[in-house]
């Protein structure tokens, strides 16, 4: 059984008496309405949906009349994920870590066609995509991209060149360092979600179930709502449910196995 481990939250607020059963601390919302939210969210992964249902439902109908027994309700969200399939780890602490902020840049290594302007057609004909998109489209070594960060977002997009275009590849890479210099962090896009439906020490958490006491949250803010991704309108703030909260102290768990 792991360790407690107490962290202070500052935005705690005070425990929510109208608590009744199978209703959570958000505003009288229910089981069924949250659950609802977790399916639609299509943010999140089956491994995040499952463990956002799992501590809703330990917080709004296992727990719901017992907001102080904090062991409790991390004992039940373990269990209802159970241990990964080695048996040697609780799946909680997994889906911890991975709902961990980030950006994951999508460097696709299949597409690695070079992007060096194409100076005659190739025969393949005019439907060809060198001929369409007007590029060499030789197929380039791991090693020999340029990444150019997006000016709005941070966001990288890689470019190739083929061992013929290396002059090219130097050449970009050069005029690419001082804008990159200026880019943004990149916006995350992946995570974020425990602090969206759930109040907590969420900082502390990531930084145990990564393992890496240095973790900083995005600059963005922690929870996926915050983030100013292009083209996603940004949501409302919604009601979050308290977990595990003593005397506005928030508990979180260190990570252990199922022995
Ligand atoms: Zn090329």
């Amino acid at each position: 059984m792991g360790a407690l481990h107490l962290a202070h939250a500052e935005q705690a607020p005070p425990a929510d008496g109208n608590r009744t059963k199978g209703k959570g601390g958000g505003g009288g919302e229910t089981f069924a309405d949250f659950a609802r939210q977790v399916y639609n969210d299509q943010r999140a992964t089956p491994l995040a949906r499952e463990m956002l249902l799992a501590f809703g439902f330990a917080t709004m109908v296992a727990h719901s009349e017992e907001a102080c027994d904090v062991h409790a309700v991390w004992k039940t969200v373990r269990h209802a994920m159970g241990a990964t399939r080695t048996g040697r780890e609780w799946r909680l602490n997994q889906a911890i870590a991975e709902d961990a902020p980030g950006y994951s840049s999508g460097k696709d290594r299949s597409r690695r066609a070079c992007v060096a302007p194409r100076l005659r057609p190739h025969p393949d004909g005019p439907d060809d995509f060198r001929n369409q998109l007007g590029i060499c489209g030789t197929l380039a070594d791991w090693e020999h991209y340029a990444v150019e960060k997006q000016a709005g977002t941070g966001w990288y997009k890689y470019r190739w060149y083929c061992k013929r275009h290396l002059d090219h590849l130097v050449r970009v890479r050069e005029q690419l360092r001082e804008p990159n210099s200026r880019a943004p962090e990149p916006i995350p896009n992946r995570g974020g979600l425990l602090p969206v439906y759930f109040e907590s020490d969420w900082v502390t958490a990531y930084r145990t179930h990564l393992g890496l006491p240095d973790w900083q949250p995005p600059v963005y803010g922690i929870s996926a709502d915050d983030w100013p991704i292009p083209g996603v309108e940004k949501v409302p703030p919604r009601a979050r449910l308290r977990l595990a909260a003593v005397d506005g102290t928030l508990l979180v768990e260190t990570p252990g196995g199922p022995r």
